[in-house]
């Protein structure tokens, strides 16, 4: 009997102290961390940045970080990549992630 396998590819991931950009590794995941979690945190500043840009799925927060709702996939991830990469908030920049 054949069955399919259930084997997920597994990664680890860390927040840099400073930005990484353009190192290609975003276009050969598939977007891994743009659903790998049910929120980021972004600042006053990304949540009006992004407001702008059409985000639909940000959530205000009187006490804490405000949010953009990623679980089941960020709504900028098309196509098989950000569709807001320069504009992309500060932990995405921050965010590195290796196979394990
Ligand atoms: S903003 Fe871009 S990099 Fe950040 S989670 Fe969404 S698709 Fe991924």
């Amino acid at each position: 009997m054949f069955f399919p396998s259930r084997q997920k590819k597994k990664y680890r991931g860390i927040l840099l102290d400073t930005p990484r950009n353009n190192d290609g590794r975003c276009e050969q995941c598939g977007g891994v961390c743009c659903s790998s979690f049910t929120a980021i945190d972004i600042s006053w500043d990304e949540y009006i940045r992004l407001e702008k840009l059409g985000a639909k799925r940000l959530q205000l927060s009187l006490f804490g970080p405000h949010k953009l709702e990623i679980d089941s996939g960020c709504e900028f991830f098309t196509e098989g990549r950000c569709c807001i990469y320069e504009e992309r908030p500060d932990i995405c920049r921050r965010f590195f992630c290796s196979e394990t």
